[in-house]
């Protein structure tokens, strides 16, 4: 595995590769989540193809007294899962913005509700940062999870709107066995708002129970998520929403291509995660 932590290494790196290439983005703190995607790139990639691993905690995609100091970096601990998942490239940059930027990508649709709402600059943040990825490495394909079901929509649209070459490859949410979708932060738990951290995927669940139970009002569907996370004492509502899988906009009645999304903190850690209702 080769390891580049410039970003004039890696233009160099890209002119002089002929094979088939797929990104996996990522901040690091890898867990089963980056696995499943990085053993994706890899089908994608061919067994002579080039899978690469990004790892860079973005601080323009995290808002003012976020976690963006605290968020885990664990380097060498990465290095090795890369190494052993068979990953070809790690690209870790040290230099990845000029003190002086003033360009940015802004998606202008997508990202105005759910995350975007609560996190006033985070997409512009991930447009930007992905699209520099996208240049600095070039890939044929770019591998995104679902679990972050906002951030893979608003790059589709940015890849499609400015005709980036790229494909983009989506990955169903790896899970824990009682649910909870795997994530970097769940690190930030301790042992008693780790099981109440469950409440998110029971909410969602719940939810689609009453959907499939023909449900069809949006607000008594909402209704229903907030009282499961009502009875996990420390579980505070940041959104839950129902909105159309592809324009990502507000439902009132359930209709075909709906999907649930929510982020509730659990304690001070905000969690995220979504489910397919229909
Ligand atoms: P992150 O390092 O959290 O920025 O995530 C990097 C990529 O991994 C993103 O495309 C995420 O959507 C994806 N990802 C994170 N957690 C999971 C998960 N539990 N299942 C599938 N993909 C995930």
């Amino acid at each position: 595995m080769r390891v580049i932590e410039a970003t004039e290494a890696a233009q160099t790196h890209v002119r002089e590769r002929d094979t088939k290439s797929v990104l996996v983005p990522t901040m690091g703190a890898l867990h089963r989540g980056h696995l499943k995607l990085i053993h994706v790139a890899r089908e994608h990639a061919g067994k002579d193809g080039e899978v690469a691993v990004s790892i860079f905690v973005n601080p323009l995609q995290f808002e003012p007294g976020s976690d963006f100091e605290k968020y885990p970096r664990p380097e060498a601990a990465d290095e090795k899962l890369c190494e052993e998942a068979g990953v070809n490239l790690l690209f870790r940059p040290r230099d990845m913005y000029f003190d002086d930027r003033s360009v940015y990508i802004e998606e202008t649709s997508l990202s105005s509700g759910l995350c975007g709402a609560m996190r006033p600059g985070h997409f512009r943040g991930v447009c930007t940062v992905v699209a520099k990825l996208f240049n600095l490495l070039t890939p044929d394909a770019a591998v995104f999870g679902e679990k972050d079901y906002q951030q893979l929509a608003v790059i589709r649209r940015m890849v499609r709107d400015l005709n980036f070459p790229i494909e983009i490859i989506g990955v169903p949410t790896v899970r824990e066995a009682d649910g909870l979708a795997l994530s970097s932060r769940n690190q930030y738990l301790n042992a008693d708002e780790r099981t109440q951290a469950t409440v998110l995927y029971r909410a969602m669940t719940r939810v689609k129970e009453l959907a499939d139970g023909g449900q069809k009002s949006v607000r008594e569907l909402i209704d229903a998520a907030k009282g499961v996370i009502a009875s996990a004492k420390s579980a505070r509502v940041d959104y839950v929403a129902i909105v159309d899988a592809v324009n990502l906009h507000s439902l009132e009645t359930l209709r075909p291509n709906a999907v649930i999304a929510l982020a509730v903190f659990i304690g001070k850690t905000r969690l995220i995660d979504n489910l397919r209702l229909t």
